[in-house]
């Protein structure tokens, strides 16, 4: 009987063979393709002065966008049929906030900008009736009539309660209470981990939100209230209802936003119908005030152009080299406004979300060590070693979120998509730690292209598209590890264990 030992060894190494020839032969084929000059140029123009920064309230955003589509039409990868058009429509609602913002009630008086957020809806005045509800949700409304009052709410919900899912149950609180014939909502604000007063700084200036009526102007108005310890939604419920509210110079503007979206259908007559979705928010920060080199443009060249670029890159190497499995590339729009585009996406999906196996985002803060590649999420799902393997083609290494504190999985569009139940890491440049060397760029309008190692963008891009060829090639579905948080949604969606 051959020693156990020698047979894994002789089993490993010819595994190894087969993955670096495999790899070797890929890399060929990617070098082929993937041409320096041709790579920049996507990374120098989405990152160029021109475009102002890709504020989704800016127009320049929309070249961004129609230049981003071109690339793919150029390269071969075509619209999704249920769209018909490179664009996914995302309706959003610019607002600003009212210069008056006064709501009296049982004799105190509460202001906007201080124990008030105005965050919703025209200007108004008048004394109106409030109904108690609950959290909001349709069960609370169970033998109540709210038609014509306002509508009091706890914020969140007990179990979804940091400021993207306040935010989240917040719009459907407003779709329902809307729905049910409620002329107002007030959530009154009582969540320990995230201050009043920072929410106050975020809030109380010009937000974009996604229209939850995009055909009509008659937005419900929203207000969230101070009432850290519970007593004012207590007393309200004990009948002390009547409010008199006044809102001036609240200014909303509708918007047009967009998604870009498009296919390389695959080529196995099986696995084309399963989409590896790669992905990348296109939108940054767009211009402050003059610094003092008088720059005011937040190019966001590794905040996220230089992700926008993997994308095209993809969508150039696969439409000469379609993979097994259909590639999906979207391009999303307002990540930095809150995860909007990807989350109108996921709510809205124009193809049924279950066909879509797995979802390789990029986004980027910065890097401070180009001879890694940081996976946020590694080694979630049965397939990540396939992005190990492809880093070490490149030279590179992969290594796995070094900074989980700052809770990264949950903060980029893909937490969208793992929330629906798809496996979806975010694939980074190299970072160790959040340190002084990321800050140096992080959300700074220094982030350009003209400080970033461009040696390293190349490798970065060649190493994303490796991943996603071994990702859309693996014969085996991908699927979470056993345990992970988000395993329940995932059996759910691709009906698992039915
Ligand atoms: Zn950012």
């Amino acid at each position: 009987m051959i020693n156990i030992k020698y047979l894994l060894a002789i089993v490993f190494s010819s595994m190894f063979f087969f993955v670096s020839f495999q790899g070797i032969a890929q890399k060929v084929k990617i070098d082929g393709i993937i041409e320096r000059a041709e790579a920049l140029s996507h990374f120098k123009f989405l990152a160029s002065d021109e475009l102002k920064g890709r504020d989704p309230e800016r127009p320049e955003i929309d070249i961004a966008a129609y230049y981003i589509a071109n690339q793919f039409e150029k390269y071969g990868a075509i619209p999704l049929s249920s769209l018909n058009a490179y664009y996914q429509y995302v309706p959003f609602v610019a607002s600003s906030p009212p210069t008056v913002g006064e709501l009296k009630w049982k004799g105190s008086k509460f202001k906007h900008g201080e124990d008030l957020l105005v965050l919703g809806g025209n200007d108004l005045s008048g004394d109106f009736e409030m109904v108690v509800a609950g959290y909001g949700f349709e069960d609370d409304y169970a033998d109540k009539n709210v038609k014509g009052k306002w509508v009091v709410v706890r914020v969140g919900a007990p179990n979804r309660l940091t400021p993207t899912e306040l935010f989240k149950a917040g719009r459907e609180k407003q779709a329902l209470a809307k729905s049910k014939g409620a002329i107002g909502l007030i959530e009154m604000y009582n969540v320990p981990t995230t201050p009043w007063r920072m929410l106050v700084n975020y809030l109380n200036k010009s937000q974009l939100a996604l229209d939850l009526d995009p055909n009509k102007h008659d937005d419900l108005p929203y207000l969230w209230m101070k009432d850290l310890k519970g007593e004012i939604i207590k007393s309200i419920a004990s009948g002390k209802n009547e409010i008199s509210i006044d809102i001036k110079g609240k200014k909303n503007r509708k918007i047009k936003g967009r998604n870009v979206v498009a296919v390389i259908e695959g080529t196995d007559p099986q696995l084309k119908d399963e989409y590896v979705m790669l992905s990348a928010h296109y939108d940054h920060l767009g211009i402050t005030k003059p610094n003092a080199e008088g720059d005011s443009i937040y190019n966001g060249a590794r905040d996220n152009a230089v992700g926008t670029a993997a994308l095209i890159q993809a969508a150039n190497y696969f439409g000469e080299h379609p993979p097994k499995r259909s590639i999906l590339l979207c391009a999303w729009t307002a990540e930095e406004k809150g995860l909007l585009g990807s989350s109108y996406f996921a709510d809205n999906p124009p193809l049924p979300l279950k066909d879509i196996v797995f979802n390789l985002n990029i986004d980027n803060g910065g890097y401070n060590d180009t001879s890694l590649v940081t996976i946020i999420g590694l080694g979630r799902s049965s397939v990540d070693h396939l992005i190990s393997v492809a880093a070490e083609d490149y030279g590179l290494e992969a290594i796995a979120d070094p900074s989980p504190e700052q809770g990264l999985y949950d903060r980029s569009d893909n937490v969208n998509f793992a929330k629906k139940g798809i496996p979806a890491p975010t694939f980074s440049l190299g970072f160790t730690a959040f340190d002084q060397e990321i800050g140096k760029y992080y959300h700074q309008v220094s982030d350009q292209v003209d400080n970033f190692d461009l040696d390293y963008a190349i490798k970065y891009w060649k190493t994303y598209i490796l991943s996603a060829e071994n990702i859309a090639n693996n014969l085996e579905k991908p699927v979470w590890k056993s345990g992970d948080k988000y395993e329940e949604a995932s059996n759910a969606l691709y009906g698992i264990g039915n």
